[in-house]
């Protein structure tokens, strides 16, 4: 039987099934729209089953650098809570789109914005921002979502926020903040003893995002592929940062997927290293489906790599 050929009397109770199914009756969902999928999949663990998550960057694109698509506009028209990393991840992009959003709640000061740095413990914060350095943050390193413990500090922001654009629903969001501290605490203690063989570890990453990860897994970052944040490396500069890696025994270069290859392979072969591409985000790698699996998934590719 086709379609349209359904009996007319059928039709409304079909229609409304249809409704049903896409959220709780009587209460509709809680908009929320974050710039990255790492906050995306805080969002979904504080907000359970009364918000609606989108990310804009996808979790193996560069957050530094996103394509403003004018689709994301009509998300954030609709959006009733939006959340950014700040501390200026997100400064060549994310303002533009708030501000062509015509959504005031979720502009900074609305009720409905969380800058999700609110209360982190920033590293690398410069005395004297110099932008023609390169991208240099002038609040300082903006990868906190890759200490884990930061997550808890994220979480709460998200549920204050929640809770602001949702009164009702701000006992759940209260739990589920609560549950999510207790699996992150539980996380932190087994990936601490994990991290154990990454105690002292020297490594060379491809741009300066592990500031907050190489202090919760205890590896040393030496050097960086990028001369300066943002900046690509002369040939001259990989010949000699080899020789370096060599002459400290340097045996890891990290990487995340957006970030040249053909770099990271020429000096991996210049300097004896191996290239360890890590999830920089929820997504990043295909089996990293939310916050923990980052953390699992990261610390799993960092020990096989020093194992060897
Ligand atoms: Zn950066």
């Amino acid at each position: 039987m086709r379609c349209s050929s359904l009996p007319s009397l059928l039709r409304p109770a079909i229609a409304g099934l249809l409704a049903l199914a896409g959220a709780t009756p009587g209460r509709a969902a809680v908009e929320v729209v974050t710039t990255t999928t790492d906050l995306a999949a805080i969002a979904r663990e504080v907000g359970g089953d009364r918000v609606r998550v989108t990310a804009i960057a996808a979790g193996y694109q560069d957050p530094h650098f996103v394509d403003a698509k004018p689709s994301y506009l009509l998300k954030l028209q609709r959006a009733d809570l939006f959340v950014q990393v700040g501390l200026e991840l997100e400064i060549g992009w994310a303002p533009t789109l708030l501000g062509n959003s015509r959504n005031a709640k979720i502009l900074p000061g609305g009720v409905g914005f969380v800058d999700a740095s609110q209360g982190i413990t920033r590293l690398q914060v410069p005395s004297a921002a110099d932008r023609s350095a390169g991208d240099i943050h002038a609040y300082g390193n903006p990868h906190y979502w890759l200490d884990p413990a930061n997550g808890g500090i994220v979480a709460a922001n998200i549920a204050a926020g929640l809770a602001r654009v949702d009164p009702p629903g701000a006992a759940a969001y209260d739990a589920a903040l609560a549950a999510f501290g207790n699996k992150l605490d539980a996380a932190l203690h087994r990936w601490s003893a994990a991290a154990q063989p990454l105690a002292g570890v020297p490594v060379v990453a491809y741009h300066n995002s592990y500031v907050y990860l190489e202090q919760r897994f205890g590896f040393r970052v030496v050097g960086f592929v990028e001369p300066k944040p943002g900046i690509p490396p002369s040939g001259r500069y990989v010949a000699e940062l080899a020789e370096e890696m060599r002459r400290q025994g340097v045996k890891v270069i990290l990487m995340s997927t957006f970030y040249d290859q053909k770099t990271a392979n020429l000096l991996a072969k210049l300097s004896g290293a191996r290239v360890v591409t890590l999830a920089n985000s929820v997504e990043g790698l295909p089996e990293v489906k939310d916050f923990f699996a980052l953390f699992d998934v990261n610390l799993e590719r960092l020990l096989a790599a020093v194992k060897e």
